[in-house]
């Protein structure tokens, strides 16, 4: 009978989670929905200098903070029995051996081929005469990576064992582990390296992309950065495994649907911060107004305004943040009036005489406007009528009045801009601008 699927996450807590961390941990969690299986947590913390509990809360809570949840918990510091059981078993084999304070394991037989079969990269084969005997047991009388690694995949039934490449390495030294401990040995499937756009290896490094500080390989910086779970549980999906269809966006529950293992690649994996942007904005633009407004709260405190007006910017710059982090410089302009050159007032394809007549023009009748009809609809018909009496370009007046409003190119439509400052807002930037262009021509 086909044993129960049972996976693990065994990050060691002597730093914080990182990105390639989540992308594993994302893996092994998804194969075990996937497969009706076990998803364990178990922290390789033997070693007790650089183990910390702060470590280990942050890599809970960014695993929690993806929706990633667990069956059960493990640390490997509370199990030192068990690895003394099966230090004894071999000892019984006489595969063990002390020297200089630590414990050996003795090869079982020179020049051996281990053969690694791997879901992901096939047959890799090792011979044994590259490795050296194994510490099972350091000096001070802590088990060492290995030891506690391999002991406890026997223990725990662990049936896949779904790691990064990095140690594939070290796998043909846990499987004769294996077999020495009389234990099946697991499946493996190691999941490629994740590495920068100029493929080197993915290290602590920046690289920096407005406002958010992705490239950095510590998660956290991505919470801060504002990216949204969801976006980021369809990113790393995407770090080494691509869905069977063109589907770009899909849920954790669709994910787990999709998922199989033979559909991870074994080249690395390229992180394009680009492509999470793009995944990011598909996300934020998809939330309601309101669900918006909270998620953008945390990132605008700073920010003193109007609660209505802020709203109001929140659903104008909508379609814009690619990220939560980038908001409070897209909406500020509605807070406090803009700085610009006043030689951004002039639209390419006009003078600086005609854009003093339409900003006088706009003027004119925006100032004429009743309060109550200050709305979206009733703006456009005025401007609109005012380019058209005046022999104007829609350019020498829509242009300027959007750069007097936002300081900015590019920015919501003027008369959104109107109508979410309000007339005398408005009409103050107007006159300011009006000022501005007349000293810097
Ligand atoms: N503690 C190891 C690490 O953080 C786990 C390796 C494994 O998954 O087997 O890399």
């Amino acid at each position: 009978m086909e044993k129960k699927v049972c996976v693990r996450f065994a990050p060691s807590p002597t730093g914080p989670l990182h990105i390639g961390g989540v992308r594993t941990a994302l893996f092994n969690y998804v194969y075990a929905l996937a497969n009706g299986g076990t998803f364990i947590l178990r922290f390789e913390d033997t070693d007790k200098d650089r183990s910390e509990a702060v470590f280990e809360n942050n890599i809970k809570d960014g695993l929690k903070w993806m929706g990633i949840e667990w069956d059960e918990e493990y640390h490997q510091s509370k199990r030192a029995d068990i690895y003394k059981k099966y230090l004894d078993k071999l000892k019984a084999k006489d595969l063990i051996y002390e020297h200089d304070g630590g414990t050996y394991f003795r090869l079982p037989e020179k020049n051996k081929k281990i053969i690694v079969d791997d879901l992901i990269r096939g047959k890799v084969e090792f011979n044994s005469q590259d490795f050296d005997d194994v510490v099972l047991f350091k000096k001070d009388g802590s088990p060492t990576f290995h030891f506690a690694n391999v002991v406890d995949d026997i223990d725990m039934n662990i049936t896949h064992v779904i790691r990064g490449e990095d140690h594939l390495s070290n796998t043909p030294k846990h499987i004769l582990l294996y077999e020495a401990l009389g234990a099946d040995v697991p499946k493996f499937a190691h999941i490629p390296l994740i590495l920068n756009p100029d493929k080197s290896k993915m290290s602590k490094r920046m690289v920096s992309s407005g406002s958010s500080r992705a490239g950095d390989i510590d998660f956290e910086a991505y919470i801060k950065a504002g990216y949204l779970p969801e976006a980021m549980i369809n990113f790393l999906a995407q770090l080494g495994w691509s869905p069977p269809d063109e589907n770009d966006f899909f849920t954790l529950e669709e994910l787990v649907k999709m998922f199989t293992l033979d559909r991870v690649q074994k080249a690395g994996a390229v992180f394009d911060i680009k492509n999470l942007n793009h995944i990011n904005h598909h996300y934020l633009m998809e939330k309601s107004l309101d669900d918006y407004i909270k998620l953008a709260e945390p990132y605008i405190t700073h920010l003193k305004g109007d609660k209505d007006l802020i709203e109001k910017a929140l659903k104008l710059v909508q379609d814009r943040a690619q990220t939560l982090s980038e908001i409070p410089d897209l909406i500020e302009y509605f807070l406090k009036a803009p700085k610009y050159d006043g030689k951004l007032l002039i639209f390419k394809k006009s003078s600086p005489e005609q854009t003093a007549k339409g900003l006088d023009a706009a003027l004119k009748v925006l100032e004429a406007i009743d309060e109550r009809d200050w709305v979206e609809t009733k703006l456009q018909q005025v401007l609109d009528n005012t380019v058209a009496a005046e022999g104007l370009l829609p350019g020498d007046v829509f242009w300027p009045v959007r750069v007097a409003l936002s300081g900015e190119e590019g920015s919501p439509s003027p008369t959104e801009l109107l109508a979410a400052l309000g007339k005398d807002e408005s009409i103050k930037r107007i006159k300011t601008a009006i000022g501005k262009l007349a000293s810097s021509i």
